[in-house]
């Protein structure tokens, strides 16, 4: 395969580090642009060394100026916790980030995906969300920051692509999980991966009868490079998620039979505009890339679960 100069933005981050190393590992050079705000140094340390890969701490609000052929732009906090905690600064990530990373990608002539989120659905009123759904967001709620933000990004994408011609691929990324999320990241998985390891409690919001589909991270990164690398004026939108959809009662039961935790269930209350459902139909990442997923949500647990014992582990020490 033909060596790439490749920007990562947020490849600091959870889903971001794990797409570096396997772009790395398959003889590319990477740049990566985080601003360590959710994302962390420990994520890359072991990449560190390898003279392919550079880290550059910076901001993706701020205009970026770089050599590279393909641009993957992930920068942006995605656990609700994090991009609420500053929703004027989550706008401008989402937005500002999205016109300065088009504007490089212009300049370069370089192809660019755009990480967008299976939250430009909304609180979806179709089940499951293909595609050509348009989406049920609240525009003045409490997730619109991102999920508008995500929204107006792909409006970008696709007046860059009309206007100037701009080589771009979008995806709808659903719920991912697996090693280097953070546990204190405030997600459902790696909220209840933590609380049954320690024995606390498991705190379902809600009744808990409320859906996901999660898929794991290495399928994802598979969806995305395959994306990344398909035919010529394929634009997407296209969905990427596990379509295997769970209450998040059922998680959190499978939760503690793998981590044979003993930790009962509290509920708490449900965020405002919590979607009640989410389940992705990706027969057109089946037909355009041959993604389907492969790892089953047990599977995927078992090989997240040794990571976040580690992390507690050094945590104590
Ligand atoms: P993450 O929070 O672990 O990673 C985001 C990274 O972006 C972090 O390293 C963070 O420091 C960096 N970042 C944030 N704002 C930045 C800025 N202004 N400039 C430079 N860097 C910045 O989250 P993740 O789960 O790895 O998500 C990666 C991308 O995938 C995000 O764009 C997210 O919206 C999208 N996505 C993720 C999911 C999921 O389930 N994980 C679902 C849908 C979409
Ligand atoms: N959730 C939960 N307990 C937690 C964290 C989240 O029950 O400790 C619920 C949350 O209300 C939502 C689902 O799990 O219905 C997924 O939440 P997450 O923040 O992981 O992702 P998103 O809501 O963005 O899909």
């Amino acid at each position: 395969m033909k060596h790439k100069r490749i920007l990562v933005t947020g490849g600091a981050g959870f889903i971001g580090s794990n797409l570096c190393e396997r772009l790395l590992n398959e003889g590319n050079e990477i740049i990566c642009l985080d601003n360590l705000f959710t994302g962390r140094k420990e994520n890359i340390r072991h990449l560190l060394d390898n003279s392919d890969f550079e880290f550059i701490r910076g901001d993706i609000i701020n205009e970026v100026y770089i050599e590279c052929d393909e641009i993957y732009n992930l920068a942006c906090p995605a656990s609700p916790i994090h991009y609420q905690a500053d929703p004027i600064k989550t706008i401008k990530t989402g937005v500002f980030g999205a016109l300065h990373l088009l504007g490089l990608a212009k300049r370069c002539n370089a192809r660019i995906l755009q990480a967008s989120t299976s939250e430009v659905y909304g609180d979806p009123q179709i089940h499951p969300q293909p595609e050509n759904y348009r989406g049920s967001v609240n525009p003045i709620g409490i997730r619109a920051c991102y999920d508008e933000s995500k929204r107006i990004a792909e409006t970008l994408f696709f007046d860059y692509h009309r206007a100037y011609g701009v080589d771009i691929k979008v995806i709808r990324i659903f719920n991912t999980y697996g090693p280097r999320m953070r546990s204190d990241d405030g997600r459902v998985v790696s909220n209840f991966i933590t609380q049954a390891l320690k024995g606390e409690k498991l705190t379902v919001y809600g009744d808990g009868s409320q859906t996901r589909s999660f898929c794991y991270v290495d399928d994802l990164v598979d969806g995305m490079i395959k994306m990344m690398e398909s035919r010529e004026g394929f634009t997407g939108p296209v969905n990427l998620g596990n379509p295997g959809e769970f209450t998040m009662l059922e998680l959190a039961e499978k939760v503690k039979i793998i981590t044979r935790s003993k930790s009962e269930i509290e509920y708490m209350p449900l965020p405002a505009d919590d979607p009640t459902q989410r389940q992705p139909v990706i027969d057109l990442a089946k037909k355009e890339l041959d993604w389907v997923p492969k790892v089953a949500l047990e599977d995927g647990l078992k090989k997240t679960i040794p990571y976040f014992a580690e992390m507690i582990k050094k945590e104590k020490q």
